[in-house]
């Protein structure tokens, strides 16, 4: 059985202040896994501040090296110096405006678990894909790059996050049989390599979630819980979100 997970993408946004309003007042149960993704600067003020709830923090990025003359980078020991334990990795805005190959994700996911962080793996197709028929290959062609830099072993303490990018910061959302359908696709491709690796890796949903649509997408057999943008920002959005993974 597979725990749900929610996941709170802030991206560049966030501030001291809003640090301060979530520690003092986000409060979730306990029957879903909640990692929140604050820009690197709150890594360890939030993650010394749930230390005692179960909430965890992340880092929306690494570098692959563990050290060196990579001025403005984080290696992902650095990361977990600061209290991380999750990795986003290859998310559509790294891929997309700085430029991550798909070769490029496979080594931070690689790096990720050699300092002992959890990957999530952030897959998905383009508007332009899907129109062309392309998203699965799009997205089986991502899942290999790191099944050739990981082996299937190292889908074993991973997350998977499906995330088309037409949804993502757009406010359309992809329909729940849409979204399961890739999601067993997903699982289909990591199934023909270990079938428990497969069975247990929780692969999330991306793509403006919100507190009105999260439950349906929940409800989906392969959807195991979500990666928020958007609407992690507000609390009571957030928790409502958690709320309806929680099981
Ligand atoms: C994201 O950035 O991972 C994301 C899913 O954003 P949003 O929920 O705003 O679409």
């Amino acid at each position: 059985m597979r725990a749900p997970m929610v996941a709170a993408n802030w991206k560049m946004n966030g501030s001291g202040a809003i640090c301060r309003e979530f520690l003092e007042h986000l409060s979730v149960d306990g029957l879903v896994d909640v990692v929140l993704f604050p820009p690197f600067l709150y890594t360890s003020r939030l993650s010394k501040g749930f230390e005692e709830r179960s909430i965890s923090v992340g880092v929306q990025n690494v570098f692959h090296a563990r050290s060196g003359a990579y001025t403005g980078e984080i290696g992902a020991e650095m990361a977990v110096d600061a209290g991380a334990m999750y990795a986003l990795v290859g998310h559509s805005e790294r891929r997309n405006l700085f430029g991550e190959s798909d070769e490029v994700v496979a080594d931070k996911f690689v790096a990720c678990q050699r300092a002992g962080l959890t990957p999530v793996l952030c897959i998905g197709e383009s508007f332009e894909e899907r129109a062309g028929g392309e998203a699965e290959s799009v997205v089986r062609r991502q899942v290999d790059a790191v099944l050739r830099a990981a082996g299937i072993e190292g889908f074993a303490n991973a997350v998977i996050a499906y995330e088309p990018v037409w949804a993502i910061g757009t406010g359309e959302t992809a329909r729940p049989d849409q979204a399961q359908s890739m999601h067993a696709f997903i699982r289909g491709v990591l199934m023909k390599f270990d079938t428990a690796i497969a069975t247990n890796i929780k692969v999330l949903y991306g793509g403006s979630v919100k507190a009105s649509n999260a439950r349906e997408l929940f409800a989906e057999q392969d959807i195991d819980g979500g990666l928020v943008g958007g609407a992690s920002l507000e609390i009571m959005e957030f928790e409502k979100i958690c709320r309806a993974a929680s099981r």
